[in-house]
């Protein structure tokens, strides 16, 4: 089996069809180039016969991206393939992904089918898609909900009309990690023609697992993986690009696969989405969270101004990123406040220092974040005091 994981991208589709979080054509192009500089694999770049205008923003990019593989999503209905194809079809590389789904509850409550119709219909539009492009990817919608033996059968059924790839959509986000890394074992065990495919999976976020089951998944031999940056997408999101990224590259040691993603992309690629969508991810988000490299408490300045490795797993500056950030806040220490200091050209002697501490410390406890403004006020008041003049917080001695 290969050691190269495939990076699949569906922002423009699964992440920008989720509330708060839609694009305009020219932003979607954009979007799409920055993706193909990031280095994705695929780019799925909509649902072409959702809307003329979704027709038309899938259509450019296919016309001008060029890198990556260019995908479109279709029902497994033949006027949906033949329009996605329409719009593809000026891509270097088209792909055309169908979808149907493989659970009980959807087939009955949602399609009224019957497993063995779906099956029928499943195959025959991956044979109508491979008449148009040899590379087809077929995903079993709530496929981690669904009996796996049947999954299996459509599998084998959907390989032998052509899939290249079968993609195991988590749709409700309903999978655990170690259920899922063994649902996969389970369809590489009996799909007899699995190794004529790629096998894919897609993870929601909905019990925040969408991640995890990822990296559960390439253990167990996914090799591609369908993910958005900042982990948009319906609901509570798909698998977190970044956040997957990092985790193969961080600890390589440990999952022991490749992937093509240029990791100093990576928060351009955040930041890109987080202006057109006027949505910022939370400051903790992992990664390209504001705070993601920012160190406030005492212990753990001192451990980042001695050697980085102490408290920092991976580096910002690799990542795109502008650097560590050293707040300065109630829990500081004086080391951080005189680094700080001397960074703004405020150099005190240990007395003066001693004061100005003192002054950040009663300051700090008063603001969340003490700024470069402060500190120079701070700084002066802490030679005054050093001079006899004010105690620490400004107060003139009577
Ligand atoms: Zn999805």
């Amino acid at each position: 089996m290969t050691d190269y994981v495939k990076i699949f991208d569906t922002t423009l589709r699964d992440g920008e069809q989720s509330p708060g979080f839609a694009l305009t054509s020219p932003q979607k192009v954009e979007r799409a180039h920055q993706l193909a500089r990031l280095g994705v694999d695929v780019i799925e770049a909509g649902f072409p016969a959702a809307s003329p205008d979704d027709f038309a923003a899938v259509e450019r990019i296919a016309r001008e991206v060029r890198g990556p593989v260019i995908a479109g999503l279709a029902r497994a209905v033949a006027a949906d393939i033949d329009q996605c194809w329409e719009a593809i079809k000026d891509a270097q590389r088209p792909r055309i992904h169908t979808f149907l789904s493989s659970s009980d509850i959807h087939l009955e409550a949602q399609f009224n089918l019957k497993r063995e119709q779906a099956k029928t219909r499943a195959l025959e539009m991956v044979r109508h898609a491979r008449g148009y492009t040899p590379d087809v990817e077929f995903s079993p919608m709530d496929a981690t909900r669904s009996d796996w033996s049947y999954v299996c059968e459509v599998l084998e059924a959907v390989i032998d009309a052509g899939a290249t790839t079968v993609n195991i959509a988590d749709t409700c986000g309903f999978a655990q990690p170690d259920e899922f890394g063994m649902m996969i074992t389970y369809i590489r065990e009996h799909v007899g023609n699995i190794e004529n495919a790629t096998l894919s999976v897609h993870c929601h976020n909905d019990l925040g697992l969408a991640v995890a089951n990822s990296l559960a998944a390439i253990r167990a031999g996914a090799r591609q993986i369908e993910c958005c940056v900042n982990g948009i997408g319906e609901r509570a999101g798909n698998a977190a690009l970044e956040e997957l990224v990092m985790a193969l590259t961080v600890r390589r040691d440990h999952h022991r696969v490749k992937h093509g993603i240029n990791l100093d992309e990576l928060v351009p690629a955040s930041e890109l989405l987080q202006q057109f969508t006027g949505i910022a991810v939370q400051p903790n988000k992992a990664i390209v969270g504001l705070n993601a490299f920012a160190h406030e408490s005492g212990i753990h300045q001192d451990g980042m101004l001695k050697d980085a490795r102490t408290y920092e797993i991976m580096s910002a500056a690799a990542i795109g990123a502008e650097g560590t950030r050293l707040v300065l806040g109630k829990h500081s220490g004086r080391h951080a406040l005189r680094r700080r200091l001397e960074e703004l050209g405020l150099l005190l002697t240990q007395d003066e220092l001693n004061h100005a501490f003192a002054g950040f410390k009663s300051l700090a406890d008063y603001k969340k974040e003490v700024t470069d403004e402060d500190l120079v006020l701070i700084a002066e008041n802490g030679r005054r005091a050093a001079d006899g003049v004010f105690d620490a917080i400004g107060h003139v001695y009577r």
